[in-house]
């Protein structure tokens, strides 16, 4: 079991978390930790994080002006 140190916002600290009993069969590679100061954070630890390509699409505002 590896332990990794978080800071909690519940405990207001650095806390060390561990990874709890997976119930999604993600075994060793289970990226979820808990903090075991409160027992109730749980962090999601993003080992290979890949920032979600945001699609900024340009919307041009629509000028539908008429003439009068
Ligand atoms: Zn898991
Ligand atoms: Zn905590």
């Amino acid at each position: 079991m590896s332990e990794r140190e978080f800071h909690c916002d519940n405990c207001e600290g650095v806390q060390p978390f561990e990874a709890p009993p997976c119930v999604d069969g993600h075994g060793t590679d289970c990226p979820e930790l808990v903090c075991t100061g409160c027992g109730a954070a749980v962090l999601i630890a993003t080992f290979a994080f890949h920032a979600p390509q945001l699609t900024a699409r340009r919307r041009r505002p629509s000028t539908h002006r008429r003439a009068a």
